[in-house]
């Protein structure tokens, strides 16, 4: 009998969690309730089962999940840290957690005044203008910056522009993001010696589409974990040539109060809430993708925006002409925003510089005591995450990035990101975050050694992991193209 059979096929006909007093009422018959045609004919399949069958099959099903609450999570560009229990008590006051999006202003002064200091506190971190807080997510953000780059291009006449420029490091959403906003995204390559923009690339790439160029897309530091030392002159060309630049603001966590996307010449920038400021994510959401942008674009941002007026009272002020429209029902995913909100104030200007100090020493750390064991994409001091490679032993002794993740597994952690960014061959993008402790981190670096011993040794062990979890090594290809998303009785479970 498979392990899932044991879990779901629980209780025995007649068995109850709570037994109701008879009925001392006459009861309607239920056919006078519902048509005939919706009657079942046979009472439906379910358990029938006690409350502590219930409680420990739900307790159960708990402990199985991995979240950064059970173990260590460095999942690169996805920043996976420690979620504070304090943005959780915030977003759950009840003056927070029970008020309704469309409740007159002068009843939710508080949530409003929220809205509108958030906004500020995350334009003073990027060095931007404005804010909008809509977006629900760092892809979200993006599309809804291009629309803002596009709607500012068509009020200048110039229309026409149509190109986006985005280096082949890039996060999948980037390009993804500019079809889906009407443009042509065009590669940049990446230099190989700084791991940075190609400077030659990218100047040819200006002569040749200058009038087409509507913007570039870049994260500094980029999926390398490598700060690009070009990026004022970066600007500076992109600018020249008439284009917009857009900051991918997902590894703002190398940044915070250190250098901000505004100074270094970015004109639209979003932020990734749930992974820069800590709000639990995975698995689809929930999140929030806020963007901020330059004066020029102002006009454009989508609205309602908060406002407060001479007597200190907050309502919503609607969006000018020029406006896009809203890009999201009612003001933004609220609970994301208290979480963030709740991060930033209690972290203040220091805690935050300390939050991405931290983290790029801790992933340096890392780095190094990697080095040693696993070939590193580029070997330069990084920010946040480094890309190390799986390359030497897959030559070695065919062990791969797939194997070296899932034999993590192995030892309570979750895996890197891996095969990403795609320029890097065997790729296992690393980003401890800065909330893990030493001892953490050497418990990876020894479970990460013990690996690559293995690879040398016994690499059938690597190959076939993970042996400790309850679903062992998958079919990826069957899991990804006829996904078992449904429990039915009786059935095996098997990817
Ligand atoms: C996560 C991420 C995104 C997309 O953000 P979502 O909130 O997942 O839509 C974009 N770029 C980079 C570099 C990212 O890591």
């Amino acid at each position: 009998m498979s392990v899932e059979k044991l879990i779901f096929e629980k209780g025995a006909p007649g068995r109850r969690t709570a037994t109701l007093s008879a009925l001392d009422v006459p009861a309607e018959p239920v056919e006078n309730l519902l048509p005939g045609a919706l009657l079942r004919e046979q009472p439906a399949p379910l358990p029938e089962v006690s409350e502590i069958e219930v409680v420990r099959h739900y307790t159960h099903l708990s402990q199985r999940n991995f979240g950064v609450d059970t173990g260590f999570y460095p999942l690169g560009s996805c920043t996976m840290k420690y979620n504070p229990k304090i943005n959780e008590d915030m977003a759950g006051l009840p003056g927070f957690a029970h008020i309704h999006p469309l409740q007159p202003d002068t009843t939710v002064q508080g949530a409003l005044q929220l809205i509108y200091e958030l906004e500020q506190y995350l334009a003073e971190i990027s060095g931007m203008n404005r804010v909008t807080l809509q977006p629900s997510a760092g892809a979200h953000g993006e599309l809804t910056g291009l629309m803002l780059i596009k709607a500012y291009h068509q009020s200048r006449g110039e229309g026409e522009r149509h190109l986006v420029l985005i280096p082949d490091n890039a996060h999948g959403t980037n390009p993804a993001s500019a079809t889906l906003a009407g443009y042509k995204a065009v590669e940049i390559k990446t230099d190989a010696s700084t791991g940075g923009v190609d400077m030659d690339h990218l100047r040819t790439l200006l002569a040749s589409y200058a009038p087409q160029i509507a913007a570039i897309m870049l994260t500094n530091p980029n999926t390398l974990g490598l700060f690009d030392a070009n990026i004022v002159e970066i600007a500076r060309l992109v600018h020249e040539a008439g284009g917009q630049l857009y900051y991918d603001g997902a590894n703002a966590n190398a940044v915070l109060g250190i250098t901000r996307p505004g100074d270094m010449g970015f004109d639209v920038v979003h932020f990734n809430l749930h992974k820069t400021c800590s709000t639990p994510h995975g698995g689809g959401g929930p999140g929030a993708g806020p963007i901020g942008v330059n004066a020029h674009l102002v006009p454009f941002l989508p609205g309602p925006l908060p406002a407060r007026n001479s007597k200190g009272e907050y309502y919503w002020a609607d969006a000018g002409p020029q406006s896009i429209g809203k890009v999201r029902a009612n003001k933004g995913n609220f609970g994301v925003l208290v979480r963030a909100y709740t991060y930033i104030r209690s972290n203040g200007p220091d805690g935050l510089r300390h939050v991405s100090e931290s983290a790029i020493l801790n992933a340096n750390y890392l780095k190094h005591e990697l080095a040693s064991d696993y070939e590193i994409a580029y070997p330069l001091t990084c920010q946040h995450e480094f890309v190390a490679t799986a390359q030497r032993q897959k030559d070695e002794s065919g062990v791969t990035a797939t194997d070296v993740a899932k034999r993590l597994l192995d030892f309570g952690m979750y895996a890197p990101t891996v095969y990403f960014p795609l320029i890097v061959h065997e790729a296992m993008m690393i980003e401890p975050t800065e909330t893990e402790t030493r001892e953490t981190l050497d418990a990876f670096v020894g479970a990460m050694r013990q690996i690559a011993e293995e690879s040398r040794s016994d690499p059938e062990v690597v190959k076939t992991a993970p042996h400790t979890t309850v679903i062992g090594r998958l079919d990826q290809a069957l899991a990804a193209r006829k996904p078992n998303l449904r429990w039915t009785p009786g059935q095996e479970t098997t990817h």
